[in-house]
């Protein structure tokens, strides 16, 4: 006899995974158990990222994850998206700050920086020691971030760097920035000690998503760097946004994770809360609602897969991954929010995981290339017609 359906995994996809993808899976799953979900209603009221769980995460070898050498784990790209995908079970900031710590900080160094600037910032990265922070976007530059203004001129053999970063993951606790800015070469990336003369950082307050992770302002007032501070391999929009390709990736996993979550806990609710004698699961609206969620969760969750194992081929183009992130993470909000109304009052409040994912959802949705953008990049490829410039 066939084995009876999960609901949680409904079509069985962990059967498409290795052994190796099962294990790291599920130690991500009980690390979040353990050490995310008994804090996080309090983590993210008290707006606070809990620092100390950095050095467990790189224990884990979850920070640059998909990285070889250097202390990294060199795991599969599947096997990143799943840890992705768990961590953001859990809450969105962990994600967030795993993504940023790898993909927005190691990978650039990793992939163009000298060998002495791997040596030097990979491996305590890696353990989680060292904490990165990613500087693109500015107050006036978003979406486009080639119109940054941010810039940096040579004096002598040494670099000036000027310029505000804004909305930027982790800057008030990061030990190193990655900044990207305007020179005479184009736009190139620098490496800055937050102990630079010049850089600071201040928190932006009064969020209401990803409360649970720092989110800061940079300001880098005439900062002076040797010419060792300078990524090697990276001038132009290439460098930033091969970054961007790399944490949308693990966005792709991560919403799915996210939806996981709000999916489990309007099912559990609709089996339990009793309305007109009885449970709400009942009534064929509540089921609609359900399997419309466990629908889009599948199929995102299956897209997610199929886009790590082109990943692993070396076959995934951004133009896969914008789609994979405009999908997940539109189907993971409309998730969230049928969630919150199958659990009625209940669903406003922190008690319930829902409306937490919710808000953090709205963040993932603008992050690392809007809705509009991922619609638009889609929709050049499919024409050859660029829309938003
Ligand atoms: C919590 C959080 C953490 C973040 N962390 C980082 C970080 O670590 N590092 C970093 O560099 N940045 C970070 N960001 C910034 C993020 O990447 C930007 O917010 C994002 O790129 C969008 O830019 P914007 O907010 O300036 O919006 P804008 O670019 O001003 O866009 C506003 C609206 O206009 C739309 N729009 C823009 N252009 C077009 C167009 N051509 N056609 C149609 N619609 C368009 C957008 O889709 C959006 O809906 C973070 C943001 C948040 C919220």
């Amino acid at each position: 006899m066939a084995d009876p359906i999960d609901a949680l995994d409904f079509l069985d996809l962990r059967r498409l995974l290795s052994d190796e993808e099962r294990a790291i899976q599920d130690t991500v799953r009980d690390w979040v158990r353990d050490r995310v979900v008994p804090g996080i209603e309090g983590w993210f009221e008290a707006a606070e990222f809990p620092l100390e769980v950095a050095k467990e995460l790189g224990a884990m070898g979850l920070l640059g994850m998909h990285l070889t050498g250097y202390e990294c784990s060199g795991a599969s790209a599947v096997s990143y998206g799943l840890a992705c995908l768990e961590l953001e079970a859990g809450d969105s900031g962990f994600r967030s700050f795993v993504s940023v710590q790898g993909s927005l900080c190691m990978f650039p160094i990793w992939k163009f920086g000298s060998k002495e600037q791997k040596q030097r910032w990979l491996p305590p990265m890696a353990r989680g020691e060292v904490v990165g922070c990613f500087g693109l976007t500015e107050p006036d530059s978003g979406s486009d971030p080639a119109s940054m203004r941010t810039s940096a001129r040579r004096e002598g053999s040494d670099w000036i760097v000027s310029g505000t970063k804004m909305w930027i993951t982790n800057g008030t606790v990061a030990d190193v920035a990655v900044v990207w800015a305007q020179t005479d070469e184009g736009i190139r990336g620098f490496l800055v000690p937050t102990d630079t003369a010049g850089f600071s950082a201040s928190d932006i307050h009064r969020k209401l998503s990803l409360r649970a992770s720092v989110t800061s302002e940079l300001v880098l007032d005439e900062v002076r760097l040797p010419q060792e501070a300078v990524l090697p391999e990276a001038t132009g929009m290439r460098g930033p946004l091969s970054c961007l390709t790399e944490a949308r990736f693990g966005i792709v996993w991560g919403a799915m994770g996210a939806a996981r979550t709000c999916f489990e806990t309007a099912l559990e609710y609709s089996k339990t809360r009793v309305q007109w004698g009885r449970p709400i699961g009942g009534f064929q609206l509540t089921q609609r609602k359900l399997a419309d969620m466990a629908l889009e969760l599948n199929k995102g969750t299956l897209l997610a897969l199929h886009l790590g194992r082109m990943k692993d081929e070396g076959r995934l183009l951004p133009s896969h991954v914008s789609m994979g992130k405009l999908n997940n993470v539109r189907e993971a909000l409309a998730i969230a929010r049928e969630a919150r109304g199958i659990l009625g009052a209940s669903g406003i409040t922190l008690e319930y995981p829902v409306i937490r994912h919710m808000n953090n959802l709205e963040s993932v949705l603008t992050y690392e290339g809007t809705d509009e953008i991922h619609t638009l990049i889609v929709g050049e490829s499919l024409t050859g017609l660029r829309a938003y410039d």
